[in-house]
């Protein structure tokens, strides 16, 4: 199809909303490692999940054979605030760049918490409503899932306490507001209002928090409040279900114009977004009707998939999760900093870590201060303003179109563009006076963290 055909813009119409999430564990051959019980090393079933999380969350958990789950009408009628989402062909970064390569980016930063994350949140505070919950627990890091989660709690009138990574709290107060604003309760983590966060503070006295501890006393919130549960904005596989949203519009768009990606790139901090990506294209591949590559895109100062362990490993500081089988840096491991580019989890989603453990998709690495170059470049050309997080793909997209434009193919390159970075302008103020640095944490600053992987 010629080029002018393509609109700069696909847009679909609300019927064309998926009425199901495509469950790609279905389609995998070796499934991805089951979740340990911290103390007896068994699987967990149903019973032991129950008093933590949602109770159709845990069945959709735990499914590793239905290829595709309903998406309730409840939750398809809000996503029609803010979906579908267009894919954009971005002509004007293609003429920027002079390459051949045909580039599309599928823009999920249209809605007010400015990400992918509302995908999920709606999900997550559609079934805590539905069994009756009064509230639920989270953390959040950079702010983005606590202010989705926040929005989508006051729309199912629940309650939701957010434990927020200290040093966020301090640096990002709008954020914080804008979590109020919708009725969201927000303490910093660590904090004292639990036991482990008053054990953490006692033991790394003026820590500025993790996610990991933020996790832990979301979860102790939760477990120790009748009627309250815990959810969590990444890594879980129902959550990267939830946000195969994402790659079933992105595929409708596709094939309505015909066209066969050769490689969809996306930024991978806990996993959802790539996960929910590259999902159905994901599920061709696996059933051999493709050969499209995937390239997950990660900061060099948190390497989880270049650099880490493929094992079990405790999902947070406190050691209240289950163990979880993934690529990981150890769940004490923290990034330097100066590191501003959000992405900064320890650990991978288990069904990412599989496919790549299986060489199913690749995974590249790279420095923050070429990631808010390509931000710049992207912005300026676009005219949209990314998130850090985003431009990890923006990054490499423009690396790979680069390559087209030596070798003369005019390959078709789709990235996914997460959010916004309205609330990050610390990070771009820091680019923009060229204070920032790259921190690449070496084999030693690893190896430190890797010992605290639990050993069995
Ligand atoms: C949270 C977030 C990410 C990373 O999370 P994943 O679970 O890896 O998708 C990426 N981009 C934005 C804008 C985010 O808010």
């Amino acid at each position: 199809m010629a080029d002018k055909e393509i609109p700069y813009k696909i847009y679909l119409s609300e019927d064309e909303l998926p009425t199901d999430w495509y469950n790609v564990r279905a389609d995998m051959k070796n499934k991805p490692a089951p979740l340990l019980n911290p103390a007896t090393h068994q699987p967990m079933k149903f019973a032991d999940l129950q008093p933590v999380f949602c109770d159709e969350l845990i069945k959709q958990e735990l499914n590793d054979t239905d290829p595709y789950i309903p998406i309730p009408k409840e939750i398809r009628d809000f996503y029609k605030m803010y979906r579908p989402s267009p894919l954009i062909r971005a002509y004007y970064l293609e003429r920027k760049l002079g390459t051949p390569a045909h580039i599309y980016y599928k823009f999920e930063g249209n809605n007010t918490s400015g990400s992918h994350k509302l995908n999920s949140a709606i999900a997550q505070a559609y079934y805590a409503k539905k069994q009756g919950l009064k509230g639920v627990t989270t953390e959040t890091g950079a702010g983005q899932w606590g202010t989705a989660l926040s929005m989508a709690c006051s729309y199912f009138d629940l309650d939701c306490q957010v434990y927020m990574v200290k040093c966020s709290y301090e640096q990002k107060p709008f954020r914080r507001e804008v979590m109020r604003t919708y009725g969201a309760k927000i303490t910093p983590s660590p904090s004292d209002t639990t036991e482990v966060g008053r054990k953490i503070n006692a033991e790394f006295p003026g820590t500025t928090g993790s996610l990991g501890c933020a996790i832990s006393e979301a979860v102790e919130a939760a477990t120790k409040q009748e009627g309250y549960r815990y959810v969590l904005g990444s890594v879980l596989s129902q959550v990267l279900l939830h946000q195969t949203v994402i790659g079933l519009e992105t595929m409708t768009a596709l094939d309505k114009y015909g066209i066969k990606p050769d490689m969809i790139i996306g930024c991978a901090g806990g996993g959802s977004n790539l996960g929910g990506l590259i999902s159905p294209f994901m599920g061709r591949k696996l059933r051999g009707e493709s050969d499209c590559r995937f390239i997950a895109v990660e900061p060099a100062s948190c390497p989880s998939l270049t650099r880490g362990k493929y094992v079990y490993d405790f999902c947070d500081t406190g050691h209240v999760c289950p163990l979880a089988k993934m690529y990981t840096l150890g769940s004490e491991f923290i990034p330097s900093a100066n590191h501003a580019g959000g992405l900064r989890y320890h650990g991978m989603s288990s069904i990412l870590s599989q496919l790549y453990d299986d060489k199913l998709i690749e995974a590249r690495a790279v420095e923050q201060t070429s990631v808010f170059k390509a931000a710049q470049e992207f912005a300026r050309v676009e005219g949209i303003l990314p998130a850090p997080e985003s431009s990890h793909a923006i990054k490499v997209a423009m690396d790979e179109a680069l390559k087209c434009k030596e070798t003369g193919e005019a390959k078709n390159i789709v990235f996914g563009l997460t959010g916004t970075g309205y609330f990050d302008m610390y990070a771009y103020k820091a680019f923009n006076d060229g204070t920032m640095g790259d921190y690449i944490p070496t084999d030693e600053d690893l190896k430190r963290a890797f010992d605290t992987i639990p050993k069995f």
